[in-house]
């Protein structure tokens, strides 16, 4: 059986620069299709107001955090903005397995990883419309302090570098039209032959389409 047909679920990693308006496009994103799964992240920065333990993120110490990595409980972790940041790996796999969608929303070090892993995990890679609208959105957000500010425009840089990798570039410019593309890219990737095949294993049998 080959990875594609033990994981019958989709798995979409959706990448971005601080700024670029990721967590709002995923969150539409996930409230029209709730049949996919948000992973939830384990990270050892600390809760910003509003945020609560297993809901934005599972929140560790550092130690805690790299006795779990060298255990290899993370499918891919990353250090970003100084703090780490890390995917569980049973939640992913048990949920892929059971032909959930999973999204993970992660940066370029871990997508890379995961790619390694599940090459056929779809890499979704959302663009600022400029750089003057990348910086007006950092300085509207609230809850972050000046010199955190700063170091995630320059991290903006970094992190744009790393676009080409990605399959998929979508221009955060109008809400509605970044929305509707992403959709439109979670729909493809789940009509993809092996997808298809992996949840409807009875019926491609009935047809009589044996999968390559
Ligand atoms: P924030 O602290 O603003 O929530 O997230 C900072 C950055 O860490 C974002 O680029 C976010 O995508 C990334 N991030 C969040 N969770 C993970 C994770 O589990 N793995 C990796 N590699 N990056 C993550």
């Amino acid at each position: 059986m080959t990875q594609a047909n033990a994981f019958s679920g989709s798995l979409f990693m959706v990448v971005a620069p601080s700024g670029a308006g990721k967590s709002t496009l995923v969150n539409a994103l996930l409230a029209q299709e709730p049949a996919i799964k948000l992973s939830i992240s384990t990270t050892t920065r600390a809760p910003r107001p509003g945020e609560t333990h297993g809901k934005q993120y599972y929140f560790t110490s550092a130690e805690d955090f790299v006795a779990r990595a060298a255990a290899g409980e993370f499918l891919e972790w990353a250090e970003v903005h100084g703090n780490y940041y890390g995917t569980s790996r049973i939640m992913v796999e048990q949920q892929m397995k059971t032909g959930t969608d999973i999204l993970l929303e992660i940066d370029w070090q871990g997508a890379r990883q995961v790619k390694k892993q599940f090459p056929q995990a779809a890499g979704i890679f959302i663009l600022p419309p400029s750089i003057a609208a990348l910086e007006e959105r950092l300085n509207k957000r609230a809850t972050d302090e000046p010199h955190v500010i700063t170091r995630r425009l320059l991290a903006a840089g970094g992190e744009i570098a790393h676009a080409p990798e990605f399959e998929y570039a979508i221009i955060n410019e109008e809400f509605s039209v970044a929305l509707s593309e992403l959709s439109a890219i979670v729909r493809a990737a789940r009509c993809r032959f092996a997808q298809q095949a992996a949840r409807n294993a009875s019926l491609f049998a009935q047809l009589g389409i044996h999968a390559e």
